[in-house]
């Protein structure tokens, strides 16, 4: 039987009979890829242990494809459409659980703090994130956290740890480890710490299969994990990986290939195609006569020569989480964010304040303004700001912020009732925002011309803050 002929049967069965009917001997077999053309993963030339960065190309068998959607063919296995629809504007949070497995002579013993290291350069990574060796990149408005609660519903870590050493040098066992130790892959981006033999790290499965998820070699986790890691210990095998858990090739996938890029090669137009992978980190280097993507995740160069994803790519794998992975992130406003809600009411001098904004989102630039129009002229007044937003009549006005509160510096008013405020996120309580979270601003005034309560408050505004 030819292997797409056992692939065609496989796909008909469950991956129980799977197991059965590939019974290997030693590690994985899946031995070839259903997609033709693809080059083979080579050993890098420079790693000290003899492995291949990648092995992608051998172990990732498409058993099926389940999807939600009309538009999958945007991000199939044979084509991408970059529509505007998929850039980044709101963030994908992704909750990943990651399964240790150690080997009994110690082999994979990864501590939490190394594990979360790992989702720190992730982030890192597919946030572009300032001050990280991401930073050059681009903002993917992809984001890991490690799960909080378990398929159960149930508080977690979201790191499980087990001891076998037949599961921790990856060998074929009924059931396989993947079998036993997998979280409900729609939910969760499953992660396996082993021995990966011969690869940093592959990608396995389609997404909802029972192999779906993210397979590094434990020594490869983490930012500088380990000492003889050298120049592939910054966390970038996960990074690559997870690439291809939401739907990239290599950017070398076919070659020279000519045609359309969007329906050849890596399926992507803004990532120049090359022969072959390219290894070390060469300054530049030149393939079908264009530059090769040296700095891309998505090819083979150094750990620490790498901080790419395109704007295409990007929107490749946002369109893979839209429509083949639609229960596995959360979303979240992107930042960027302003909107006024809650209300504003008339005061002694007309019909009300507004609260208003200026500046960027970015609290590493520092220049996010608050401003108010509309206050009573020469009097005191404060901005303040909270969590969550209520709409309970206060004073004259109604508040609009809840939750634990915190107040600005207090302000005066000017001849016409405007005040001014930047926030400096170095000091308190301004340092309590970070980037990409969401806040409620309100201005309270004195209005000590009205009659009873002798204060008011202007609406109230949302804004959600950018690295
Ligand atoms: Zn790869």
């Amino acid at each position: 039987m030819s292997f797409k002929a056992a692939l065609i049967t496989l796909s008909l069965l469950g991956s129980a009979d799977v197991a059965q009917a590939l019974q290997p001997t030693s590690t994985r077999p899946l031995p070839q890829s259903t997609n033709t053309g693809r080059l083979q993963s080579q050993v890098n030339p420079e790693d000290p242990y003899g492995r291949a960065r990648c092995g992608f190309d051998e172990k990732h068998v498409i058993v099926y494809e389940s999807t939600q959607g009309a538009q999958a063919s945007d991000c199939n296995w044979s084509s991408t459409n970059p529509d505007q629809v998929y850039a980044p504007t709101f963030i994908y949070s992704i909750p990943v659980v990651v399964h240790v497995i150690q080997h009994t002579n110690g082999d994979g013993a990864l501590s939490p703090a190394t594990i979360q290291d790992q989702i720190d350069v992730l982030n890192e990574d597919f946030r572009a994130a300032q001050g990280s060796p991401g930073a050059p990149g681009l903002y993917t408005m992809i984001q890991f956290h490690l799960a909080t609660v378990d398929p159960d519903g149930a508080p977690t870590t979201g790191i499980t740890y087990s001891t076998n050493d037949a599961w921790h040098n990856d060998e074929w066992t009924t059931p396989g480890y993947w079998e036993v130790l997998q979280w409900d892959p729609e939910r969760y981006l499953n992660i396996y710490t082993l021995n990966t033999v011969g690869y940093y790290g592959y990608y396995w499965g389609s997404p909802g299969s029972i192999e779906d998820g993210v397979y590094l070699w434990w020594r490869y986790v983490g930012n500088n994990s380990s000492p003889t890691a050298e120049n592939d210990n910054y966390g970038r095998t996960a990074t690559h990986e997870i690439g291809h858990y939401l739907g990239l090739h290599h950017t070398f996938e076919g070659g020279c290939s000519g045609g359309s890029c969007y329906g050849t090669g890596d399926l992507i137009c803004d990532t120049n195609p090359h022969s072959s992978a390219t290894w070390g980190c060469p300054s530049s280097e030149s393939s079908c006569g264009s530059q090769v993507p040296v700095r891309n995740y998505m090819n083979y160069t150094d750990d620490n020569c790498m901080w790419e994803f395109t704007e295409e790519q990007a929107r490749r794998m946002r369109c893979r989480i839209q429509w083949y992975r639609s229960n596995l992130a959360d979303t979240e406003p992107g930042c960027g964010f302003a909107g006024a809600y809650c209300k504003s009411a008339p005061n002694s001098v007309g019909t009300g304040a507004l609260i208003g904004h200026a500046g960027s989102f970015s609290v590493t630039t520092n220049d996010v303004e608050l401003n108010v129009s509309g206050a009573v002229p020469g009097q005191f007044g404060i901005f303040y700001f909270g969590p969550n937003q209520i709409s309970t009549p206060f004073g004259h006005g109604v508040r609009c912020v809840g939750g634990e509160t915190r107040r600005l510096p207090v302000l005066q008013a000017d001849f016409i009732g405007d005040a001014a405020l930047t926030l400096d996120f170095t000091t308190a309580p301004a340092s309590d925002i970070t980037a990409d979270s969401t806040w409620n601003f309100q201005f309270w005034y004195r209005d000590p011309a009205a009659a009873g309560a002798t204060f008011n408050l202007s609406n109230g505004l949302e804004l959600t803050f950018c690295p």
